[in-house]
C-alpha cells in the first residue's frame, strides 16, 4: 500500500495550504525525542509539521518499533482515529526540535467541511493510512490462539467489522506467542488471550471487554441531551446519522456490535445505485461510518440498548435510552434502526458448532477456513445467493440446500443465473438438514433429506446458514411503541395515531429500515428512509421547542 499509493497516503501541504489550515489549530513546539503521539493515548490530534522532522513507528508482533514514515515540513500526522478522538495506533517522536500546528478532532471535522478540496485530500490520506494499518495489524491488539478456534474467530470478526487493526499469533507456530504465553503463565486451555496496546492482558474476553481495553468505545456523557439518538448503525441508521449531522443536529448512534449491520456482512452489493461493478458491504459501510463522523456524529459502538424510557420531567422532556452497561443516553427524539437478526434453523445440536463450524456470515475469515474444502449452505434468499457465489470462488464445492421447489422464488434473477453457471455449486431443492455430527465444536458430517426423499450424509466441516431474520425489537418492551404481529415496528398511518410518516405510535420515536413493518429489505430502501426521517425530525424538533417543558433549554449541552 505504501509503495503504490505513497503520494496519496502522505501528501505534503504547500505554504498556501498551510496558511489556510492555520485557523483550525494552534502552534506548539516539541523538544527532540518528545512524542507527538503515543500508541493507546486518547484524544489525539492532527499535527501539521511546520518545521523539523517526526518519526512515525508501529509496534511489530514482538513489541519492537518498526518504522512507517518520517514526516518533514508540510506533512501531517494522523489517521482515522483522530477524526473521533480515539486512541492513537502509532508512535510519533520528534527527531530534533519540531514546530507543529495542532488541530483537535472537532476543529479537524470543521476543516474537512469548510475546505472541500483540501479536506478531500486529507480525508483520503486518513482512510488510506487506516487501511495500511489494518493490513499490517499495527497498533491494534494481539490475539494469541489458533485460527480455527471459535473465540479467536469471534474476536477477529468483531475487530474486522469495526475496521480495527489487529494481529493473530499462533500458539504453536509463532515464537512471539510462546514468549507471551510463558510470560503471562497462560494455560493452553485459557486461550485465546488478547494483549491490548496499553499492555493489559485479557483472557478470552467478551467483545465489550475488548472494545473498552482498546478504547474503541468511551463513556456517554450523562448530562448531554442529543437532538436525536439513533439505535443501530446499519445502512438506515448511518444514513440518518449522515443527514442529521450534516444538517447540524446533535446526533448519537448506538450499535451493539459494529457499524454496517447486515450490509457489512454482504460479500458484494451489486444493486446499490452508483456502483456498477459492485462494492463489498464492508467498504460501503466504512465510508458511511467515516462520513457520519466527519459531520460530528458521536458513535457508541459497541453498546447495546436494552430499554427506551418515555420523556420525563427529570431529563427535561428527553427520552432516555438504557444501555446494557448501565449507562444512559438522553435525546429529544429517537430513531429505531435496529434491523433484524438471523434466524437459526431448528437443528438439535446446532449451538454446539456455532462459531467454529456453523456460520451466519461468509467473510474472508470464514472463506479462509474453508479454502479447498466442500461446504453446505442453507437458504434461498439474496443473502444466501451472494454467499454462495462468493464461497464458490474460494472452496472446492458448495452444496446449496433450498427448502422450496426452486431458487427463483426468493432470489434475484442475476444471482440465480450466476449460480446456475457455477460448476462447483450443486443446488438441492426441497431439502432440509436432518442432523449434524461432530465433537468438540468441530463438525464432521452433515445429514440432509432432499426431494428424492432419501437421507444423504456427507463429510463436511463447515455449514453456512442464511434462512431469514426476525426484528430486533425486544429492547422496546414496555416503551409503548406499537409492533405488528411479527414484531416489526408500526409507523405512520399503520399506527392509527402517528401524525408523521415513519413516526411510531410514540410521538418523537421514529423507525426506519428493515425493523419497520412493511419495509423493503434493501440497502437503498434503508438509506432512503434514513434521509427521509431527518426531514421529519426537523418538524418534530421545531414543534417541541415551542412547547413548555420540552426543547432546547432543558439541560445544558
Ligand atoms: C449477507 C447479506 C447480503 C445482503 N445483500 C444485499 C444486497 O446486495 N443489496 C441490498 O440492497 N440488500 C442486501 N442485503 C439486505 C440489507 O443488508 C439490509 O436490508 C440492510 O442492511 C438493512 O439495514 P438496516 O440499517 O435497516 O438494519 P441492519 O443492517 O440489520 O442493522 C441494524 C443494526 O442495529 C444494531 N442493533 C440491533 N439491536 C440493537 C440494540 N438493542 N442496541 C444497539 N444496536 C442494536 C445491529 O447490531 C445492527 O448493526 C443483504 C443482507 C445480508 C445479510
Amino acid at each position: 500500500m505504501i509503495d503504490t499509493r505513497y503520494d496519496q497516503m502522505f501528501p505534503t501541504l504547500d505554504a498556501w495550504e498551510i496558511e489556510r489550515v492555520r485557523r483550525f489549530g494552534t502552534t506548539h513546539g516539541f523538544a527532540p525525542g518528545e512524542p507527538l503521539a503515543k500508541i493507546g493515548d486518547v484524544g489525539g490530534r492532527l499535527s501539521v509539521i511546520l518545521s523539523g522532522e517526526v518519526d512515525v513507528t508501529r509496534s511489530d508482533s514482538s513489541g519492537q518499533r518498526a518504522p512507517i514514515v518520517t514526516h518533514g515540513p508540510g506533512a501531517f500526522l494522523g489517521e482515522l482515529a483522530q477524526l473521533a478522538g480515539r486512541p492513537a495506533l502509532v508512535d510519533a517522536i520528534a527527531r530534533g526540535p519540531v514546530e507543529a500546528l495542532i488541530i483537535p478532532p472537532d476543529r479537524l471535522r470543521a476543516l474537512l467541511i469548510a475546505e472541500a478540496e483540501l479536506g478531500e485530500r486529507i480525508m483520503r490520506a486518513l482512510i488510506l493510512r487506516r487501511v495500511g494499518l489494518i493490513e499490517t495489524g499495527a497498533g491494534g491488539p494481539v490475539i494469541v490462539g489458533r485460527a480455527d478456534n471459535g473465540d479467536v474467530l469471534r474476536l477477529q470478526g468483531f475487530l474486522r467489522s469495526n475496521g480495527h487493526p489487529h494481529l493473530r499469533l499462533d500458539p504453536e507456530a509463532d515464537a512471539e506467542a510462546k514468549v507471551l504465553i510463558e510470560r503471562f503463565q497462560v494455560d493452553p486451555g485459557q486461550l485465546p488471550i488478547v494483549l491490548c496496546p496499553s499492555g493489559q492482558l485479557l483472557r478470552n474476553p467478551s467483545e465489550a471487554e475488548l472494545a473498552r481495553c482498546i478504547g474503541l468505545v468511551g463513556a456517554i456523557d450523562p448530562n448531554r441531551v442529543y437532538d436525536v439518538a439513533i439505535v443501530g448503525a446499519g445502512p438506515a441508521g448511518l444514513a440518518a446519522a449522515v443527514y442529521a449531522g450534516s444538517e447540524g443536529l446533535r446526533a448519537l448512534v448506538v450499535d451493539r456490535r459494529a457499524f454496517g449491520g447486515q450490509a457489512g456482512a454482504s460479500a458484494r452489493i451489486e444493486n446499490y445505485l452508483g456502483f456498477p461493478t459492485g462494492i463489498t458491504g464492508m467498504a460501503l459501510m466504512a465510508r458511511a461510518y467515516t462520513q457520519a463522523q466527519k459531520f460530528g456524529v458521536e458513535m457508541a459502538i459497541p453498546d447495546e440498548v436494552i430499554g427506551l424510557e418515555p420523556p420525563g420531567a427529570v431529563r427535561g422532556g428527553a427520552f432516555v435510552l438504557a444501555l446494557a452497561n448501565g449507562e444512559r443516553a438522553s435525546a429529544r427524539a429517537v430513531v429505531i434502526a435496529s434491523g433484524v437478526r438471523y434466524r437459526r434453523p431448528a437443528v438439535e445440536n446446532l449451538g454446539a458448532f456455532e462459531g467454529t463450524s456453523v456460520h451466519y456470515w461468509a467473510s474472508p475469515l470464514e472463506a479462509k477456513l474453508c479454502a479447498g474444502q466442500e461446504v453446505a449452505l442453507v437458504g434461498a434468499g439474496n443473502s444466501a445467493g451472494q454467499a454462495t457465489v462468493y464461497l464458490a470462488g474460494q472452496v472446492k464445492k458448495v452444496w446449496l440446500l433450498v427448502r422450496g421447489p426452486n431458487l427463483s422464488a426468493k432470489m434475484s434473477r442475476y444471482l440465480v443465473e450466476r449460480i446456475t453457471g457455477l460448476a462447483n455449486v450443486e443446488v438441492l431443492t426441497q431439502a432440509s438438514i436432518t442432523g449434524l455430527e461432530g465433537s468438540g465444536g468441530t463438525l464432521e458430517a452433515v445429514r440432509w433429506r432432499d426431494q428424492s426423499g432419501e437421507e444423504t450424509r456427507r463429510q463436511l466441516r463447515h455449514l453456512f446458514v442464511f434462512v431469514g431474520a426476525d426484528p430486533n425489537t425486544g429492547w422496546l418492551a414496555g416503551s409503548g411503541v406499537g409492533l405488528d404481529p411479527k414484531g416489526f415496528v408500526l409507523t405512520g398511518s399503520e399506527t392509527g395515531t402517528a401524525s408523521r410518516p415513519l413516526e411510531t405510535s410514540v410521538r418523537g420515536v421514529f423507525a426506519i429500515g428493515d425493523v419497520r413493518s412493511g419495509s423493503i429489505k434493501r440497502v437503498a430502501a434503508g438509506v432512503g428512509e434514513g434521509a427521509q426521517v431527518v426531514a421529519t425530525l426537523h418538524g418534530f424538533l421545531a414543534e417541541i421547542a415551542s412547547e413548555p417543558g420540552h426543547g432546547q433549554s432543558a439541560l445544558p449541552v
